[in-house]
């Protein structure tokens, strides 16, 4: 079924020009072609003449996206990207994540996007020419190495690799996991605590992020971690006295943790809206079934427990999607929007995991099946619960954001 986008009356014109024309390239490029496009993932028989159709189609489609100037929804123009702004490319998320596997077809791929973002942001000139340029052109890869088996990745500051200074050069050592793209990067971005020759590294402030090309001596690629009983480019990496130069820090000393918050902010803002648009598309693939499966004597859709599917999961995409336009306004007005952020991060993953939950439910064992997008959309929205701040990380946080402003006398203003 073809993703229904209709202009929205309360955005601007430039909004709904980008949802038009991301819906178009979705609709006539995209979703007729998932199986051409992503089947060789998914086991499928592919020969050599399939293959080589499928990356001429991945091709065609770029072009399509360049053409229609939406390439990097995520990078300035100078960079080659879109120049969106934070809310033109909050709602471009919703319609394109709506097929599987889009956002690598509009140039937005994680860890790379976000490396791509951080070094716009934090990069010399000299270091944007290295590792930023030929990562947007497609030359690199990256990884993003903050996890550790050893620390607890939901307590950031207790991170435990270190960056020791030896006159011209960082000498890192440190365990880390789940770097995701471990085995195709070219260079990683390290979090680690940084120390003067002599000194331990203090608790808050001197987290550093630091460039680290994957060739350089002391980078031991462990394993790519099996993940959902799968092979997965998610790897776990030993830094063992690697040295580099001190200009690959990037930003300044102890703005390591500045830096994992700018990326995860509007991040968390994207990834809600793509969840968004992925509870669109079971929603649809679930309604459509109801209207077309026969049980016991008659359409699902005339059995009440299947309109009670459909009805909570209505009100849940609702609820998710109104909850997280909200928080994507106040962050555009650059108000305070710590505790919408939390709020969206933990109510979102789990609206779209109960979602999906019903889709594959109504769907029967086709639901289970790689046939559909719906299984391994239910496995994203289980780890969503628990990647970039579980949830129970951010509840601590909106009650303490909430109990502050009661301690000064001053309750919650909903409508604001
Ligand atoms: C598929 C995938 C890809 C990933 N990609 C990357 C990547 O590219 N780079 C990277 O650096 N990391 C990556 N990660 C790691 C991810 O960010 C971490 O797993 C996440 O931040 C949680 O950290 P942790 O695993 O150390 O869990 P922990 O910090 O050990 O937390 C475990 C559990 O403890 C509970 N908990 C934590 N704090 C509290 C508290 N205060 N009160 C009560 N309960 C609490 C929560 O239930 C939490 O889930 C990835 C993970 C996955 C699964």
């Amino acid at each position: 079924m073809r993703m229904n986008v209709e202009p929205i009356p309360t955005v601007s014109d430039r909004i709904n020009e980008i949802r038009q024309l991301t819906a178009r390239i979705v609709n006539d490029e995209i979703l007729p072609n998932e199986n051409m496009l992503w089947g060789w993932r998914s086991g499928q028989h592919f020969t050599e003449a399939d293959r080589e159709e499928s990356r001429h189609l991945r091709e065609h489609i770029k072009g399509r996206v360049r053409q229609a100037g939406l390439w990097a929804p995520h990078l300035p123009t100078e960079y080659g990207g879109a120049g969106l702004d934070f809310l033109e490319h909050a709602y471009m998320n919703e319609v394109l994540a709506y097929a599987v596997g889009a956002a690598s077809l509009f140039g937005v791929v994680a860890p790379n996007s976000g490396n791509q973002s951080i070094l716009v942001k934090y990069g010399t000139e000299e270091q944007k020419q290295k590792w930023l340029i030929p990562s947007i052109e497609g030359k690199l890869e990256s990884g993003f190495s903050m996890t550790e088996p050893d620390a607890a990745g939901s307590d950031p500051r207790s991170l435990q690799t270190t960056a020791r200074r030896d006159g011209d050069e960082w000498v890192i050592n440190g365990h880390k996991w789940f770097t995701s793209n471990g085995k195709r990067a070219d260079f990683f971005i390290v979090m680690c605590r940084t120390e003067e020759g002599d000194g331990a590294g203090d608790r808050n402030s001197r987290m550093t992020q630091i460039i680290v090309p994957r060739d350089t001596p002391g980078v031991n690629i462990v394993r790519g971690i099996k993940v959902w009983g799968q092979d997965s480019d998610h790897c776990e990496i030993i830094y063992d006295d690697v040295r580099v130069p001190t200009e690959n820090q990037l930003g300044s000393r102890g703005s390591g943790h500045q830096a994992a918050q700018d990326r995860l902010g509007a991040g968390r803002v994207y990834h809600c809206m793509n969840s968004i648009g992925q509870m669109c598309r079971a929603f649809d693939l679930m309604v459509e079934r109801s209207m077309s499966r026969e049980v016991h004597g008659g359409l699902l859709e005339t059995k009440q427990f299947i309109q009670g599917f459909i009805a909570d999961s209505y009100i849940d995409i609702q609820a998710a999607r109104l909850m997280t336009i909200h928080c994507a306004e106040v962050m555009a007005a650059s108000s305070d929007a710590r505790t919408d952020i939390s709020a969206i991060k933990v109510f979102v993953p789990a609206a779209y995991h109960r979602v999906v939950d019903r889709a594959i439910q109504v769907w029967g064992g086709a639901g289970v099946s790689d046939d559909l997008p719906l299984a391994a959309m239910y496995q994203g929205a289980r780890t969503l619960r628990l990647a970039d701040g579980p949830d129970e990380v951010h509840k601590i946080l909106i009650a303490k954001n909430i109990l502050a402003r009661y301690h000064d006398g001053v309750g919650w203003d909903f409508g604001n």
